[in-house]
């Protein structure tokens, strides 16, 4: 006997990574050049020196048996407070290194959190879109995902409709700002309006309403976009928080839980974010990785590629007549199917070597995502095919 959910999971390439390998044979057919794959959120930017400079520097000052031991579950305690000490001196908050809970990136901060905050039946609202994986991370433990639209026009959160969606049965909600797939980046009339609303809720059901501030691309904004710092706002609020975009270290798998100290018996709350964490297994996040951070908190890779590049794909893209969501983070791009189709998008794109993502997956029928974290020139030798593609519908 197998557990089949989990046969069927593994069986199951996503979306995303089918087009990923459909790219991967299309490239080795007709040449990398002329495959135009915006399929992938991979970062294309370079981590800053300063993470190979850390990680010699550690290399040769500390002893290899502590480098490269365990370190306590909840992650080296000084790493953990001078992470806090920076969140304290960035955000205004008053957070010390007894919130913090080190993982092997934000996946596993959500996993850990969702399992340890959410029972078996209850419900965890995702607006949508929203990245797929969350509906894998809430199943998993028997949790119901109940997924509420957000606005049609900016894609930003609809307050009332998560409102209407409340009930006896709701654990959690997690919000992603800057999203992935749409790029948005909820203000702070947006986030005043879902705080003060979770608030009032919360008091007239009796019950907590946990905030999941899901972060991975916090770093990644442009132009005069701000993200606000959700636990000034909402007490009942746990970030799980990633270095894989901002430091451009996916594969290395760092970042973390931070429970608000204020959030309602806070010591139940990080225990049981421990417990989940050691139920699935994680032991500790890695511990060169955790010991870097001191040395790089605040810096980021070379973001600016990603704003030309975002710059250069509005443009252009509305230029030539494509309906989108001008992204204001993350470096995705949501472009409304000139059919009205996701799927058929994707499907004609490809006629044009063009690979982008149907929002299906996401949650999202009409639209497609595109990842811009590529190349500069891959975009400029793109274009002409873009142009070729909207015009396809108009014959
Ligand atoms: N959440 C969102 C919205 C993401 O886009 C991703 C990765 O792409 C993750 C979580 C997982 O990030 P990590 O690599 O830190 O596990």
């Amino acid at each position: 006997m197998i557990n089949e959910s989990m046969r069927v999971l593994g069986a199951r390439r996503s979306v995303i990574r089918e087009l990923f390998e459909y790219g991967k044979k299309r490239k080795a057919e007709i040449g990398a050049e002329n495959v135009y794959d915006f399929s992938l959120g991979n970062p294309s930017v370079p981590a800053p020196e300063a993470v190979s400079e850390a990680m010699t520097a550690l290399i040769s000052e500390e002893s290899p048996i502590s480098l490269h031991g365990y370190t306590s579950a909840q992650g080296d305690a000084g790493v953990r407070a001078a992470i806090a000490e920076y969140i304290n001196r960035t955000h205004g908050e008053s957070v010390n290194a007894d919130c913090l809970y080190m993982t092997v990136g934000a996946a596993a901060a959500l996993t850990s959190t969702l399992t340890g905050l959410v029972m078996p039946g209850e419900e965890v609202i995702v607006p949508t879109p929203y990245f797929p994986e969350y509906k894998v991370f809430i199943e998993r433990f028997g949790g119901v995902i109940r997924e509420v639209p957000t606005r049609e026009c900016d894609l930003k959160l609809d307050v009332s409709a998560i409102e209407a969606a409340i009930s006896e049965k709701t654990a959690a909600i997690i919000i992603n700002s800057p999203n992935n797939p749409t790029g948005v980046v909820y203000d702070e009339e947006n986030i005043k309006e879902l705080t003060d609303m979770l608030s009032r809720r919360e008091k007239e059901l009796g019950k907590v309403i946990y905030l999941i501030s899901d972060e991975p691309y916090r770093e990644l904004v442009y132009g005069d976009a701000t993200v606000p710092y959700l636990t000034k706002y909402y007490d009942d609020t746990v970030v799980c928080y990633s270095y894989s975009k901002s430091l451009s270290l996916p594969g290395e798998r760092i970042g973390y839980v931070l429970v608000c100290p204020r959030i309602r018996d806070f010591l139940s709350v990080y225990q049981a974010v421990c417990g989940a964490a050691r139920a699935l297994g994680y032991v500790c996040a890695p511990s060169l990785l955790q010991k870097i951070l001191p040395r790089l908190l605040g810096m980021t890779a070379d973001i600016s590629v990603y704003d030309k590049n975002r710059r250069l794909l509005v443009e252009s893209l509305t230029e030539y007549g494509y309906e989108l969501i001008r992204p204001e983070g993350a470096f995705y791009l949501f472009i409304k199917s000139p059919s009205g189709d996701g799927e058929e998008f994707s499907e004609r794109a490809k006629s044009e070597e063009i690979l982008i993502v149907p929002g299906a997956d996401f949650g999202s029928k009409e639209y497609a995502r595109l990842s811009y974290c590529v190349k500069t020139e891959q975009i400029e030798a793109a274009l002409p095919a873009f142009k070729r593609l909207i015009e396809s519908y108009k014959d």
